[in-house]
């Protein structure tokens, strides 16, 4: 709820040029600023997350994926993250995953 009534409020600014106000959620943009997930990637590890999530397959090189996409909830939380391999991260991009994923993350 927050964040969506940042982006409002990053909206409604663009429409309110009065004032001191001026564009100052923008100068505060640091707020949603993506942080490095690698802690996060060592937490999954050490808890025998080796595969990727969506494939199963065992990967070299892996990536932390935000499971609900970053933007839509632009909060790092343990519970929505998940190791994915390289094609399947991309190819998810910014999209929610198919409903079947849901109940394997609950
Ligand atoms: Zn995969």
């Amino acid at each position: 709820m927050n964040v969506t009534n940042y982006q409002l409020a990053v909206f409604l600014e663009k429409y309110n040029s009065q004032g001191a106000t001026e564009r100052i959620l923008s100068k505060l943009e640091f707020v949603s600023v993506r942080q490095s997930l690698e802690e996060f990637k060592q937490i999954l590890l050490a808890h025998g997350h080796s595969t990727c999530f969506y494939c199963l397959k065992p990967v070299k090189q892996i990536h932390v994926d935000h499971f609900i996409p970053w933007s839509y909830m632009q909060n790092d939380v343990l519970w929505n993250f998940v190791l994915a391999c390289p094609t399947c991260n991309t190819s998810k991009n910014n999209r929610l995953a198919k409903i079947d994923y849901l109940y394997t993350l609950v």
